[in-house]
């Protein structure tokens, strides 16, 4: 589990800024869900014999005998709390989430035990319209974050009956060939073969070349559901392959399943991972309805707009410089009112004395653009002097009643050069 440090908060910010756009620009609700949920939700939800529920969550006993877990993923308490708030009557609903998510893994580049996810879940519409949507919008936010490179791989699983006849076509092939398995596949052989298609091991892989095909298991319905997803996201202009290989780890999911993989973060490169589930608000003890919904993690998002995008760090406009008598506490009110009055303001005031020298150095280690200096000739006058930190341009004097006023044209100048769209 990992700190998440001052110096890094620019990039998660500018983030959250996007995903919440994006997510609004297409209709989607925010829901914020507890941290803790009971064992046995997720135990239903994501299944008894995935990694997740056979040894990755943190769970324990509360004091009344509750089992309880720290959440693993946002889906099963999306579902619990739209079917226990009454949302789902409102169909089709969208929803979008984001949080920290926990995950007992061996920890390893791109794996922490705790996590984030941005998430997004709609119920109530089956078709493969909206799996093509939510693929569009995740095209936006790499846009808007800036981030190129990423691929998108899908796959469809068809429905649980065409699933389960596969299953036991694999199960035959692969228990005829166990003693090419390694040991995580031969634990899930039995529980859960589906998931061996997606074994990251070399030799399981070459294996599978020669295993049946799901595709030859799938009906027309299923077909005619791939297929229009993937002519809605040519239309769109949306980039896919299609990795018959691609399996989700949990037993409902069905038809549309895809992630969106990045080559630039080594081994643990997918940034994005979801695909429709249309048997689980069922599980879960509401109506049969269909639901379709992804995961971002956060963490690695980060990593690839630190590697990438390069935001500027959120550093102060301007930083106070204050000497002399009476400069500490005309200063600090100046400060407030800039922030009162300039919208978007980062002042610093200089904190504990010092001298000009001294506090100049401090001005220019934060980063500030801009310095105001306030000693006792400027306090005689009634005026600041404005220091520019980063350039050569001459400082200026400005009367303390006008000061707002230039940094309000100041900042539109700054944040419009910046982003000449907004
Ligand atoms: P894998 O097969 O690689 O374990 P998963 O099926 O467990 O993947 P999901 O549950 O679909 O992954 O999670 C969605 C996304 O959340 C992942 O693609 C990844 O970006 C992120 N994620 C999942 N687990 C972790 C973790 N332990 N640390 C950091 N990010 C994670
Ligand atoms: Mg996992």
């Amino acid at each position: 589990m990992h700190d998440i440090l001052p110096s890094d908060m620019h990039l998660w910010h500018q983030l959250e800024k996007t995903v919440r756009t994006v997510f609004s620009s297409y209709g989607f609700s925010e829901i914020r869900i507890p941290v803790v949920e009971k064992t046995e939700l997720f135990a239903r939800a994501i299944g008894e014999a995935t990694d997740v529920v056979e040894k990755e969550m943190y769970s324990f006993e509360d004091r009344n005998g509750d089992f309880l877990s720290l959440r693993p993923e946002g889906t099963a308490g999306v579902v619990r709390a739209a079917i226990q708030n009454n949302l789902l009557y409102a169909a089709p609903l969208r929803l979008w989430y984001m949080g920290s998510m926990f995950r007992r893994e061996r920890p390893q580049k791109g794996r922490t035990r705790q996590f984030h996810q941005v998430g997004a879940e709609v119920f109530g519409a089956a078709g493969p319209d909206i799996d093509a949507e939510l693929l569009v919008m995740c095209q936006r936010i790499w846009r808007g974050l800036g981030l190129s490179g990423l691929r998108l791989e899908i796959n469809s699983l068809g429905t649980a009956d065409e699933r389960s006849q596969y299953r036991k076509e694999l199960h035959g092939f692969l228990s005829a060939n166990s003693q090419e398995l390694d040991a995580d596949s031969l634990r899930r052989l039995d529980r859960n073969p589906l998931r061996i298609l997606d074994s990251k091991n070399p030799e399981v892989q070459n294996l599978l070349k020669d295993a049946p095909s799901l595709y030859d298991y799938l009906g027309d319905e299923s077909n005619q559901h791939f297929s229009a997803c993937r002519s809605l996201l040519e239309a769109f202009g949306v980039n896919y392959t299609v990795n018959p290989r691609l399996v989700r780890g949990l037993d409902y999911y069905s038809h549309t399943v895809f992630e969106w993989i990045t080559d630039q973060l080594g081994a643990q490169g997918t940034v994005c991972a979801g695909g429709r589930y249309d048997g689980l608000v069922e599980i879960q003890g509401g109506r049969p309805w269909p639901g379709v919904g992804f995961a971002m993690g956060q963490e690695r998002l980060v990593e690839l707009m630190r590697n990438q995008a390069e935001p500027e760090p959120e550093v102060p406009h301007v930083y106070l410089v204050l000497a002399g008598a009476g400069s500490v506490e005309n200063g600090l009110k100046l400060a407030e009112q800039l922030r009162e009055h300039v919208p978007g303001i980062r002042a610093q005031s200089n904190l504990g004395g010092g001298s000009f020298k001294s506090q100049f150095k401090r001005a220019d280690r934060s980063g500030a653009r801009l310095a105001i200096v306030l000693g006792e000739d400027e306090l005689r006058l009634g005026q600041a002097t404005i220091k520019h930190l980063r350039d050569d341009t001459s400082q200026e004097q400005v009367a303390l009643d006008q000061l707002s006023t230039w940094f309000r044209q100041w900042l539109g100048q700054e944040t419009g050069s910046k982003d000449p769209g907004a």
